[in-house]
């Protein structure tokens, strides 16, 4: 199919051929270079006037896909961005609801295919559950992580939703999706909870995301649903929002992909890979309008300084083509958020309710010297760090393993072949299809060994065998946490979180020799020792049930919960995941907690790994990349 028209490009109106083919658009006009942007802009550009092509023709052909056809809409100069621009109707509502979670609902009612980007705790769930009575779908689907679910299904019960979802994982989507057929009911309405976990476009389960979105579209149009929920309204990459946005609405920005808005919003260097092709490294984000275009620095360094330049030249020549003049910017970092207006909803909690901070409060357990031995004794006789660490963790926690000789085995890490998967090296690199844009986006595949030698082994291929056996050691933190139960006995109502189930295991024992009651919710699922709802008993029944303890694993519990009626979260000890700790602080510090009361949270501080750890939590480092050197060095300090 052949179609004349015009595209809009800034003042212009610019005379284009477009030939629609099955897989392709062909695009012809007259040389303009603000058009030939646009159309490089556009996901799978090619220009067919290179000597290499078989047939060379001076014409560009993009991709016949739903987000091209959405800019292609717009360079005509028609408006497929009215459905995102449409006034928001204010709707009535019966239940208590705050300011912000009404903004929410009726964001998501006018326009149907969008995201809500709002801090944990301002009660995004109860937004979705309006959302689900209010457009009565046909059937509607819940994607999340299965800690998240749960508490959802229980949100559900307590407001007494008057609506049905089916709830499935991000693994259940992925299989829902790959088993679809021609007559699979296609939802009405789809809610992607942590959403933010369909940044990388490349994954099964954003791509299902994807496939199920586009289905919905086509199926149920401006009467289908598609709400995507994150409880990062500001990610550490503003490329995260790429394939987000995608799912809610293909074409909205129009960039065709992760690597073309990087482009977009970052100052990038070409580098040559030294075995062929090239890449762009991120030199800077267009962050700040101070910030030079070419260079990123500002406007007094010395890159833009000839003199400086000058007298450099005089000890060497190599700085010669580092000086240019100061080239202004713009800061479209934050242009990302105005283009996102109309499709993103953000909340940030600090706007939103007037909570009181967190009050961080350390007790610190010094270790005995015997205790300090034992654990030397774990870092001289650990090979890896992981392994050695979480040792040293279960230590912390009053733990205490006595490996015995039995003999050799196998390396359960490389199966005996000596060598493992090298972490630093990227399969996707050889085959990803914009190669020289996405590859190296933090220098992570620089590693040319597909393998490694196997770390659980040092490469033998096979180790000696322990039979390990636990034994409980006196621990300081049970004093403590008898202490602060004491301490919380008035409120009667305290969270409780330990980085193993051992842990769990043991924080209960300590409540019930206390005569707390108790809900554990780790691994193993949920139990309590009371009947009744378990969130019900925590909650509400503070006459019933006098003193009660809700202990768990961050990662297990730490995920949507409400649980304001304890003022004070104690951490028995951490697990490894710094999303984990953000979220599980969040159960205290959220709507429906008394603010004069305020939210404690408290670490019990033990051994020098618990500091360690908590300081790579709370900057977000990960723990894998610490060294045995440094736990060695953590502890050399505390002699
Ligand atoms: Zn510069
Ligand atoms: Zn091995
Ligand atoms: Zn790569």
């Amino acid at each position: 199919m052949k179609e004349q028209t015009k595209f809009k490009v800034g003042k212009f109106l610019i005379p284009v051929t477009l030939t629609y083919e099955d897989k392709r658009i062909y695009v012809k006009f007259l040389y303009n270079r603000g058009l030939i942007t646009e159309v490089k802009s556009m996901a799978g550009s090619k220009w067919h006037g290179r000597k290499e092509e078989p047939n060379p023709r001076k014409i560009w052909s993009v991709s016949n896909c739903a987000r091209n056809l959405f800019q292609i809409s717009y360079l005509k100069g028609e408006n497929p961005y009215a459905p995102w621009d449409k006034d928001i109707i204010q709707q009535e509502y019966e239940r208590e609801l705050y300011t912000h979670q009404k903004a929410a609902i009726d964001f998501i009612l006018a326009r149907h295919y969008c995201e809500l980007a709002a801090d944990c705790g301002l009660g995004k769930t109860l937004d979705a559950i309006e959302v689900l009575e209010r457009a009565k779908p046909v059937s509607a689907w819940y994607v999340a992580p299965k800690s998240a679910l749960y508490a959802v299904q229980l949100e559900m019960k307590k407001w007494n939703c008057q609506g049905e979802f089916e709830f499935m994982t991000y693994h259940g989507l992925v299989s829902r999706t790959n088993n679809f057929t021609e007559t699979s009911k296609v939802p009405q309405f789809l809610v992607i909870d942590e959403a933010s976990k369909l940044k990388n476009p490349t994954t099964q389960r954003s791509q299902a995301a994807q496939i199920i979105a586009d289905y919905i579209r086509e199926e149920w149009g401006d009467e289908g649903f598609v709400l995507l929920m994150t409880g990062t309204p500001a990610p550490r990459s503003p490329l995260d929002w790429h394939s987000q946005t995608e799912i809610c609405c293909p074409g909205f920005l129009k960039e065709g992909t992760q690597a073309k808005l990087k482009q977009t919003l970052a100052i990038t260097e070409k580098c040559e890979n030294p075995h062929g092709g090239s890449f762009y490294q991120l030199i800077s984000w267009r962050d700040d309008v101070k910030k030079c275009n070419i260079c990123g620095e500002s406007a007094d360094h010395d890159n833009h300084n000839p003199q400086i330049l000058n007298s450099l030249d005089c000890v060497s020549g190599e700085d010669e083509d580092t000086w240019h003049g100061f080239v202004p910017s713009i800061d479209e970092v934050s242009r990302l958020h105005k283009r996102l207006e109309g499709l993103v909803l953000v909340q940030f909690k600090k706007d939103c309710l007037d909570l009181p901070d967190k009050i961080f409060r350390k007790i610190e357990l010094p270790p005995t010297p015997q205790m300090l031995q034992v654990a030397r004794t774990i870092i001289e006789t650990s090979s890896t760090t992981i392994g050695g660490l979480t040792l040293l963790r279960e230590l912390s926690d009053g733990f205490q393993y006595n490996k015995v000789s039995d003999g050799f085995e196998t390396c359960p890490v490389c199966k005996g072949s000596k060598r493992t998967a090298n972490p630093l090296y990227k399969v996707n690199c050889d085959d990803c299809p914009d190669r020289e844009f996405q590859c190296r986006e933090d220098r992570v595949c620089s590693a040319e060994d597909p393998t490694t030698i196997c770390d659980g082994c040092g490469g033998q291929g096979h180790r000696k065998k322990y039979k390990r056996t636990t034994e409980e050691v006196e621990c300081p933190k049970d004093e403590a946490l008898r202490d602060l139960l004491d301490e919380y006995g008035e409120v009667g109502r305290v969270i409780v979180y330990g980085g193993f189930q051992g842990s769990v295991d043991r924080v209960i024992k300590i409540c019930e020799s206390c005569n707390w009651a108790w809900i554990r919710a780790d691994g193993r699922g949920w139990s309590s020792n009371l009947d009744g709802d378990f969130l019900d008993n925590f909650q509400n029944k503070v006459i019933d049930i006098p003193r009660i303890a809700f202990v768990g694993q961050p990662g297990a519990a730490g995920y949507s919960l409400t649980l304001t009626a304890s003022p004070v979260i104690i951490y028995y000890s951490n697990d490894f995941d710094a999303e984990h700790r953000m979220q599980s602080e969040e159960r205290t510090h959220r709507i429906g907690m008394d603010t004069n009361r305020g939210c404690t949270i408290i670490d019990l501080l033990h051994l020098p790994t618990d500091y360690l750890i908590l300081e790579n939590l709370k900057q977000k480092r990960h723990l894998q990349s610490l060294t045995l050197g440094q736990i060695k060095e953590s502890f050399d300090d505390k002699s």
